[in-house]
């Protein structure tokens, strides 16, 4: 199969091959999806199928409003629509029960729905063009770093699908942040952009789930994810990345260090360096990309290792892209 790259002039013709079953990649302000009908059972397999995904790995379905919810969701409360009106568009997906339309395959066989409003206008075109709501994982290989350029999507799914959106780089960098508002107490599965201590004034308290690996109810918890072609280990200092970089180098390898400019600061000019940026969003914004691009030159990655809070939802990224090694 041959796959077309376009822009907005794919559009009319991106919404019909939704709508008639088939895949369509498209940029969201997170990271690019991998996009089918929601409805269909046999569209949706077929994202599992070209992304090589287990099937107990629920997918995100998108929407393009608010008012979209009751044809996806049942028992819907009103803080979800709450929350929607103050975070949607944008990076946070809300986890209710799911309506009888949205089949078991899209939700990784469990009863509820993962919903997010993209903030895109591309996703959102798609979205209304197709006239359906559009599950859509990220579109990469399973357990492959996620891809926030139309180039990383063709990389992985060339010949697997027939068309991508191109949209430029996306903003975000990163997942959208998971919340769960089924149980009890509101819960976040998967921390994104959108932060714990962002929604906890419209929803009292709210949990995280802290990295734990419990059942495979979110993806990014039981499978490996974000994995680099070549070995990668976190550091935490300038001093530990630059003995283990010569230790590498000794050994007749090309090593690299992703980092923040902070830690930089303190790495000499011999040494092979991918910039982080100085803040959490320049982080975001370049993780992924910084990844796919070292993999390609270097067959060591020392990738830095964040304490601080403000990074928590990058570094939940880091230590799966990993493997949970530090040195
Ligand atoms: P991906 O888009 O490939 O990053 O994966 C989809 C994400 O959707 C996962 O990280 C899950 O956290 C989330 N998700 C979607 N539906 C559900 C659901 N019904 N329950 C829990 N998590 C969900
Ligand atoms: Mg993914």
């Amino acid at each position: 199969m041959d796959t077309i790259i376009g822009k907005e002039e794919l559009l009319e013709e991106a919404g019909s091959l939704i709508r008639a079953g088939q895949l369509v990649a498209f940029p969201t302000e997170t990271v690019y999806g991998l996009g089918a009908d929601a409805t269909n059972e046999k569209a949706v397999a077929s994202i599992f199928e070209a992304k090589g995904r287990p099937q107990d790995n629920p997918l995100i379905v998108h929407i393009a409003s608010a008012d979209e919810l009751k044809n996806v969701a049942r028992e819907v409360p009103e803080s979800a629509y709450e929350l929607m009106s103050i975070f949607s568009p944008g990076p946070l997906t809300i986890v209710l029960k799911k309506q009888n339309g949205i089949p078991k395959i899209t939700t990784g066989g469990l009863d509820t729905v993962g919903i997010r409003i993209p903030d895109h206008p591309l996703a959102l075109k798609l979205i209304r063009s197709a006239g359906v709501p559009v599950a859509a994982p990220s579109a990469n290989r399973s357990g492959r770093i996620s891809p926030t350029e139309a180039e990383h999507v063709y990389e992985d799914m060339r010949g697997r699908i027939p068309m991508i959106l191109d949209g430029g780089k996306t903003r975000v960098g990163i997942e959208s942040t998971v919340l769960d508002l089924t149980k009890e107490t509101p819960i976040i599965l998967r921390p994104g952009a959108v932060t714990a201590e962002m929604l906890a004034p419209f929803l009292g308290k709210v949990k995280t789930k802290g990295g734990e690996v419990l059942v495979a109810e979110a993806p990014g918890m039981k499978y490996r994810h974000y994995a680099p072609v070549c070995p990668a280990s976190g550091v935490k200092d300038a001093r530990t990345a630059k003995e283990i970089y010569n230790r590498q180098l000794s050994a007749g390898r090309h090593p690299v260090i992703i980092a923040g400019e902070e830690l930089l600061r303190d790495v000499p000019g011999q040494y092979a360096v991918l910039s982080l940026g100085s803040s959490p969003e320049s982080a975001m914004g370049s993780l992924f990309s910084s990844l796919r691009k070292a993999e390609k030159v270097y067959d060591f990655i020392l990738l830095q290792w964040f304490d601080a809070e403000e990074y928590a939802s990058l570094q939940n990224r880091i230590e799966k892209a990993c493997g949970g090694n530090c040195f």
